[in-house]
């Protein structure tokens, strides 16, 4: 997907073109001055850096001075290491910046995040009309892409939890940690509704349920949009427009993968009942921007598709924020790129992100306008759009935090509420001989599995890392730390991570294996028969050969095949993706809260 980028050829070009517009502009200017005194001062005044005067009216107002340049630019969203220069921000007007996930500053601790968006958004202010960026991440379980960040558990734990109110607080959590590294815009939530679990990002959504994603979604973004205590705003995406979640196996457009970016096969009254509610939701929630999916529905790329971009959600939903393309997405519509371009602006792209070439991507919407082949309305909309986000998150008027409050990030406080996302996102898929809770006053307890000491495994994707990472070297706590601070002083936690115990000490009270998936993010999650490993059904086999009583838990982003191994289980519990905070897994095994999750998705034992 990594492209080679192309010589600067429209340049010589538009410098004409922009000294030609700034001597147009000046000459008004000195012209008003001369011609008609103070009150044509007064009216020359950046009347859209006025705070005080209603939003609508500085956007028209902006829009009004810009030229056709500067608001092609802001339809572009790059990522951060293809800029070609710094000075390109400015120079072309760049209207995001992201990252892509993994791609942090040098050091990852949030004062580099935080003086790395800062420093572009300096670069950004150098523009004409001192026009900020939206820069943009990933923070789908908390701002986890930096060390430190409370990670929270991933959105099909919350589909478990079913809990609205504390879903509205993790977004809050997570506005307020975003913020403190200088960050104003989420790729998040996805509200896709999964259908088929053997997708690799079934555990970025809120499970299968339909009105639970959408419920979720809205109070996620009630809580990611509202402002948040130190008074800055984060915008939130509702991705992945439309029907991501019902795509079909074996029909993904990429090599590598197998049903991720695949094709959508399912009547507009199933994508209408089943998919578009959670939008709906979001939409009516005020959410500022709308991520379209990589899917292909009705033989048509998602991004072209002007029948849902423009008359379904900004029709019929009446969505006034901005439509963004995901990664590379309008290039996946065939016809070349020029064609691309046009026809995911016509079908109601505003923004695109590229996320490379954006002088390619500039001088094709510039052609475009100059051919009318996209119509200057549809810049003006898109622009007015992407302009009204920037306002919303205050970026006009503070748009250089010299200071961030970083008192929140990953702090004890927000480590609790990540603590109860944990525990009632737990759900009791079977408990034969009563083995649950297990005693905390219990003589000996044996904990084995690949997933119990192991911060990175039970954080999954999109921690750190596009793909997650292995090991314990984030902050936070494994569920074995958890368990081991629960017990009572005199109970005996031996661990093993393959569960090989000595058959000396004689069988533990009670054993427990704590297996499951090793991370992954997207395409690269696709599996046709989701399962544990041959080496964790081993290290459960010894478990339970050393102890009295067996508790499997589960730590995956979707439900495995367990069916031929779970019935010489005792008891069996789906974890998920739990995140940082592990003792939150301790705090129900021992009994200390009850088992309250449900299935988000059907899991067939
Ligand atoms: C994913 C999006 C994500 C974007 C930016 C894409 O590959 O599909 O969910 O927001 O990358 O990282």
């Amino acid at each position: 997907m990594k492209r080679l980028r192309i010589s600067k050829q429209i340049r010589p070009y538009a410098r004409v073109v922009v000294w030609a517009l700034t001597i147009f502009v000046a000459g008004r200017f000195f012209g008003l001055l001369i011609g008609n005194g103070v009150t044509d001062l007064a009216n020359v005044d950046a009347s859209y850096e006025n705070a005080s005067l209603p939003m609508d009216a500085r956007i028209e107002d902006l829009l009004s001075r810009m030229t056709t340049e500067e608001k092609v630019g802001q339809m572009a969203l790059v990522e951060k290491d293809s800029l070609w220069f710094r000075s390109d921000i400015a120079r072309y007007g760049i209207g995001g910046i992201l990252s892509g996930a993994g791609a942090g500053p040098d050091e990852n601790t949030p004062e580099a995040w935080f003086a790395m968006v800062n420093g572009f958004q300096r670069d950004a202010l150098e523009n004409r009309l001192h026009i900020p960026m939206l820069y943009g991440v990933d923070a789908v379980h908390g701002n986890a892409n930096v060390i430190g960040a409370t990670v929270f558990p991933h959105a099909i734990g919350l589909g478990a939890g079913g809990d609205a109110e504390l879903v509205r607080r993790i977004g809050a959590i997570t506005a307020n940690e975003l913020v403190a590294t200088g960050i104003h815009w989420n790729f998040a939530p996805s509200v896709d509704v999964v259908e088929d679990t053997r997708w690799g990002r079934t555990y970025e959504t809120f499970g299968s349920n339909s009105e639970t994603v959408a419920r979720l979604g809205a109070a996620y973004l009630q809580g990611l949009q509202s402002e948040t205590p130190g008074g800055g705003r984060v915008i939130g995406t509702a991705k992945h427009y439309l029907g991501t979640g019902a795509m079909t196996w074996g029909t993904s457009g990429n090599p590598d993968f197998h049903i991720d970016q695949g094709v959508t096969d399912v009547d507009e009254a199933t994508l209408r009942e089943t998919h578009l509610p959670p939008f709906a939701a979001a939409v009516n929630e005020g959410v500022s921007c709308v991520m379209v999916g990589h899917a292909a529905w009705n033989g048509i790329e998602m991004a072209a598709n002007r029948f849902l971009l423009t008359n379904v959600l900004k029709g019929e939903l009446g969505f006034d924020g901005f439509v963004v393309s995901d990664w590379y997405g309008v290039y996946e519509i065939p016809g070349g790129e020029y064609h691309a371009v046009v026809e995911a602006v016509n079908a109601g792209v505003d923004m695109v992100m590229l996320p490379y070439d954006y002088v390619s991507f500039v001088g094709y919407v510039e052609r475009a306008l100059a051919n009318g082949d996209i119509a200057a309305e549809r810049v003006d909309d898109a622009v007015r759009r992407i302009l009204r986000a920037k306002f919303v998150v205050g970026l006009f008027d503070a748009s250089l935090a010299e200071a961030a409050d970083r008192s929140g990030f990953g702090s004890a406080e927000h480590r609790l509420v990540a603590r109860e996302a944990v525990r009632k996102s737990l759900v009791l898929l079977k408990d034969d001989g009563a083995a649950l809770p297990i005693r905390a006053d219990a003589d000996r307890i044996v904990v084995g599995g690949s997933a119990a000491d192991n911060i990175g495994r039970q954080s999954g994707g999109w921690t750190v890392e596009w793909q997650g990472i292995d090991g314990n070297w984030i902050p936070g706590t494994t569920i074995l730390q958890g368990l081991r601070d629960f017990v009572s002083p005199e109970t005996s936690v031996a661990y093993s991570l393959t569960g090989e115990f000595p058959s000396g000490d004689g069988l533990a009270d009670v054993g427990i294996a704590v297996v499951g998936e090793s991370p992954y993010a997207e395409g690269w999650g696709d599996d046709a028969h989701p399962a544990l490993s041959e080496e964790d059904l081993r290290t459960i086999t010894r478990v339970k050969a050393a102890s009295k009583t067996l508790v499997v838990v589960i730590v995956s982003g979707r439900p495995l095949d367990i069916a031929a191994e779970a019935a010489g289980w005792d008891a069996v519990v789906a974890a998920w993706l739990p995140g940082t905070e592990g003792q939150g897994v301790a705090d129900v095994l021992f009994g200390a809260y009850p088992f309250t999750g449900t299935l988000p998705i059907e899991w067939k034992l």
